[in-house]
C-alpha cells in the first residue's frame, strides 16, 4: 500500500518495547504507519515524533486520549503501557472510535479484559491482543508439523521462559501495575505458545510459586513458578518462567514418532528449528530453515490487515481473555497447592 493508505496508529506509551521493537518494526510494515504518539513525557514525544516523521500537532497526554476523536489520521491504537494501564487505554481508544492493538498481557485480569471486549464490541471497533509469537514464522511452522499427524500425537511439551532481573524500582514488581509477576510477563509466551502449537485449551492445571527469602523485589509478584496444564487430547506440558534464572526461551514437543525442538521460540530473533524422526527403525535429525522476518511487523501487518478488510484478528481479545482465565486458574492451583479444573 503507498504510504498514505497504510491504517494510521497511534503508538500509546513510549517506552523500551515502543522504542526498540515497535517503531523500527513500522518502517517494514507494509500496512501501517506511526502518526501519533501518546506519552506523559512530551519532549521526548517530540524527539520521537522528529525521527519518525510523526506530525508534532499529533503528539498527546494519556488524558487527552478523547481528542483523538478528532483526529481522522488516526484509525486505531497500539497500547504499549504497563499492563495495569490497558483497561483504562483501550477504552478511551475505542470511546474515540479507534481500532485496539494492544499489548500482551491483555489486562490485569480476566474482569478487565471482559471490559475492553464489550467496549470495543460497543463501538464497533476491532480489539487485537499482539501474540507476536503467533506472527512468527517458526512458531507457526511447529504449530503444523506439530498439528499434521506426520510425527504422529503430540504427547509431552515442555516451554521455558526465563531471563534474570535487575532492581526492583520497575513497574513489573508492581502488582497494581503488573497484575503479576514472571506469570504474565513471559509465563505467558509458555502458555500461549503451548495452546497454539496443540491448537486446543487445557482442561486442568497444576501449579507451583518460589520467591526467594527476604527478596524485597518480589514481595508483590512472584519470581518462579512451574506449570503443567492438561490437555482434552492426552497431551501434557510442563511449563516454567522465573525472573531469577539464566535466559532461556524454548520450546520442546515430543511426538509418538519424532521431537521439534524451537530454540528461542520466544526471542524477538535467532529462532532454530531442529525436527528429529523416526525413519525405518533410524532417527533422521533435521533442521528447518526459513528466511527470518520481522516479527512484529508481520503482527502489525496482520492487524491492519484485518481493520483494513473488516476481518476477525487471528489473535482478538478472547485469546487475551482465555489466557487470563488460565494465568487465574494457575495462580489459584499454586495458592491452594492442589490441581484446579477448568
Ligand atoms: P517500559 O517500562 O519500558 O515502558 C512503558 C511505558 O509506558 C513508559 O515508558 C511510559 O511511556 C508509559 N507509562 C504510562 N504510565 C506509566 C506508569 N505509571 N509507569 C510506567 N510507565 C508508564 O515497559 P515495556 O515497554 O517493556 O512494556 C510495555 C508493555 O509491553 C507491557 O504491557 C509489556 O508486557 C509489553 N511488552 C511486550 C513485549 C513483547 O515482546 N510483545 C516485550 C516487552 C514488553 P511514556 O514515558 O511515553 O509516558
Amino acid at each position: 500500500r503507498a504510504p498514505e493508505k497504510r491504517l494510521g496508529v497511534a503508538i500509546v506509551g513510549l517506552g523500551r518495547l515502543t522504542l526498540n521493537q515497535i517503531l523500527p518494526a513500522f518502517r517494514q510494515s507494509q500496512l501501517a504507519r506511526p502518526v501519533a504518539l501518546v506519552s506523559g513525557h512530551p519532549e521526548k514525544a517530540r524527539a520521537v515524533a522528529e525521527q519518525y516523521g510523526i506530525d508534532p500537532a499529533a503528539i498527546y497526554g494519556y488524558d487527552e486520549m478523547a481528542r483523538m476523536a478528532e483526529n481522522s489520521e488516526i484509525e486505531a491504537v497500539y497500547i504499549v503501557t504497563p499492563n495495569g494501564l490497558h483497561r483504562d487505554h483501550a477504552l478511551a481508544a475505542a470511546k474515540a472510535g479507534k481500532h485496539v492493538l494492544c499489548e500482551k498481557p491483555m489486562a490485569n485480569t480476566s474482569a478487565e479484559a471482559q471490559e475492553m471486549i464489550a467496549a470495543c464490541r460497543e463501538a464497533g471497533v476491532r480489539l487485537m491482543i499482539a501474540y507476536r509469537c503467533q506472527y512468527e514464522l517458526f512458531n507457526l511452522e511447529t504449530a503444523r508439523l506439530t498439528q499434521s499427524g506426520e510425527l504422529g500425537a503430540p504427547r509431552i511439551i515442555h516451554a521455558t521462559n526465563t531471563q534474570v532481573h535487575g532492581s526492583g524500582d520497575q513497574w513489573r514488581v508492581r502488582a497494581a501495575l503488573s497484575g503479576g509477576g514472571a506469570l504474565p510477563d513471559i509465563g505467558l509466551y509458555c502458555l500461549n505458545g503451548v495452546r497454539t502449537m496443540l491448537g486446543e485449551d487445557p482442561t486442568e492445571v497444576y501449579a507451583q510459586i518460589v520467591n526467594p527469602v527476604g527478596d524485597e523485589r518480589y514481595k508483590e509478584v512472584e519470581e518462579t513458578l512451574s506449570f503443567t496444564l492438561r490437555f482434552p487430547s492426552g497431551a501434557i506440558a510442563n511449563c516454567a518462567t522465573s525472573y531469577g534464572a539464566h535466559e532461556c526461551k524454548n520450546m520442546e514437543i515430543r511426538l509418538e514418532k519424532g521431537s521439534l525442538e524451537l530454540e528461542n521460540a520466544f526471542a524477538y530473533q535467532g529462532q532454530r528449528l531442529y525436527v528429529a524422526q523416526l525413519q525405518d527403525g533410524q532417527e533422521q535429525m533435521s533442521e528447518i530453515r526459513l528466511a527470518p522476518q520481522n516479527q512484529f511487523a508481520l503482527e502489525i501487518d496482520h492487524f491492519a490487515d484485518c481493520v483494513l478488510h473488516d476481518r476477525t484478528p487471528n489473535t482478538p481479545g478472547e485469546e487475551g481473555l482465555q489466557d487470563h482465565l488460565l494465568m487465574e486458574a494457575i495462580y489459584r492451583s499454586a495458592r491452594e497447592g492442589v490441581p484446579v479444573k477448568i
